[in-house]
């Protein structure tokens, strides 16, 4: 029997359990990016968060089916992808790779089902089709088709948005999916919404055939009709960032619900912001830092998922560079504390770690740790509760015990720990250098004087010097003995 796992609902505002309505498999769904240029880490503060949930409700034994979309039509995509001259699919194959890329390098687990809107055209006229026909949508004279809000009297029961704030929050909603909406379309509200928005000229040769007209999907549409398609009509959880409570998650609950008269997702879960130094990211103040910008600042994407990771998920995270520097040294402690407790011990991989995790008991000294995860997703606490459960390391009644215990949080947490020794090469230093100071410690660890002064000279001409002390070394620039692993721009 798995465990429970609790976690806030933004449908109902409390915590409650997460829970599967097969009693096996949580099946979720979570809004993944516009792939029309890089992920920046306020997207990926979503989903870290998303995948610490996925970790700590397998690692209670639950099964888990995950699938997470890729926006690769819209304004955006289609813009970008003219101003660069490439086919849409080409434009946006790449930065689908490039995310990929930077989820792998944070550890996020890929999730089982990532499909695009462009691949699931006909399955999104379906689903208009079937709204038109119930009469919960309607077609304007440009070829249009637009959801009916009036249809649908449940209309804001996630944001709680009141009936008087609608009509303002229709310019909102307007902005979100990305158009300046002119009366020229003759919508019935001017809080209704696109379902499929009609060919323009701009768009080019992206548009589709649909019964009523050419055109694309709108943007909402893509997300109801994705996930029922591969979750089922109704499911156990949705998840995105809490600027999608409304318009976007509410008009997923209106097309979804209104198509097929059952409940769609059963728990809501929403990651709050994430501010950089104390302020909103934005193109303007130049903050959209992403994994790589970060990475030319020396730190490693395992160190931007700790700082990602490491506040409540539900409260805004201030992201600032000293925290970076924080996780650099919270990860040495943590893979210090690994190297103690194995006692030699290999570390498990996640999946045997899923496999065990059962198997361990309340007085595990990491279970506080364990339960605080459990306990919707309170990461600061599990860290807490870890390095204070560090501090009688040694004394432990059962140390193989001790050691699982300690890697289910860490596998919780999806964290991949450095090495424990401090690195004195940086990671800056290019393959021949560390080759040749390879060499030149074992020659000299071998008394090859000779041997050892011909490598320093090579080194020397690459531009590096070997400080030695007696057990251990550094590498320095010659000429210059900064530490490399900072202030690089
Ligand atoms: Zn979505």
């Amino acid at each position: 029997m798995p465990q429970h796992v609790q976690l806030y609902d933004t449908m109902t505002r409390s915590v409650r359990n997460v829970s599967a309505a097969d009693g096996v498999t949580v099946r979720f769904y979570c809004c993944g990016p516009t792939v029309y240029g890089p992920a920046h880490i306020g997207n990926f503060r979503t989903f870290v968060s998303q995948d610490v949930l996925r970790r700590v409700l397998e690692l209670a034994g639950w099964r888990t089916k995950h699938v997470r979309n890729l926006t690769d039509v819209d304004d955006k995509t289609i813009r970008q992808s003219q101003a660069v001259g490439e086919p849409l699919t080409v434009f946006t194959d790449r930065w689908r790779e490039l995310f990929r890329a930077d989820g792998a390098a944070l550890n996020l687990l890929p999730p089982h089902v990532e499909p695009g809107a462009v691949a699931h055209i006909p399955q999104q006229i379906a689903l208009v089709e079937k709204l038109l026909a119930k009469n919960h949508a309607y077609r304007t004279d440009d070829g249009s088709v637009w959801f009916r809000l009036a249809s649908f009297p449940d209309y804001g029961k996630l944001s709680r948005v009141q009936e008087r704030e609608l009509a303002a929050g229709a310019s909102g909603a307007a902005t979100v999916s990305g158009r300046n909406l002119a009366d020229e379309y003759e919508r019935e509200s001017l809080a209704d919404f696109a379902l499929w928005k009609a060919r323009k000229p701009a768009d080019g040769d992206n548009f589709w055939r649909a019964p009523w007209g050419e055109g694309r999907p709108g943007w909402h549409l893509e997300c109801s009709c994705m996930s029922m398609r591969y979750l089922g009509e109704s499911f156990d959880l949705h998840g995105g960032g809490v600027d999608l409570i409304f318009p976007h998650h509410e008009n997923e609950i209106a097309q979804s619900e209104a198509a097929t008269g059952r409940p769609f997702a059963a728990h809501w879960f929403h990651t709050n912001h994430l501010l950089v130094a104390n302020r909103k990211m934005s193109k303007s103040e130049g903050n959209l830092y992403t994994l790589a910008d970060l990475q030319r600042r020396g730190f490693t994407p395992m160190e931007t998922r700790y700082v990602l990771l490491a506040g409540k998920y539900s409260q805004p995270l201030n992201f600032t560079l000293e925290s970076l520097a924080a996780a650099r040294v919270a990860l040495k402690k943590l893979a210090r504390a690994a190297v103690a407790l194995s006692a030699g011990a290999p570390a498990l991989d996640y999946e045997q770690l899923v496999n065990r995790a059962a198997a361990l008991s309340a007085d595990n000294p990491f279970h506080p740790a364990w339960a605080a995860l459990k306990n919707d997703l309170n990461v600061s606490a599990a860290l807490g509760h870890t390095f204070v459960a560090l501090k009688d390391a040694g004394r432990f009644a059962d140390p193989p015990a001790a050691w699982l215990g300690f890697q289910r949080v860490i596998g919780a947490l999806g964290l991949t720990l450095p090495p424990a020794d401090d690195d004195p090469v940086p990671a800056a230093v290019p393959a021949a250098a560390r080759d040749l100071v390879a060499q030149r410690w074992a020659a000299k660890k071998a008394q090859h004087w000779q041997l050892a002064d011909q490598y320093r000279a090579r080194l020397a001409a690459l531009g590096w010097t070997m400080q030695d002390a007696k057990d251990s070394y550094k590498l320095v620039r010659a000429g210059d003995i900064k530490d490399l692993s900072k202030n690089k721009d």
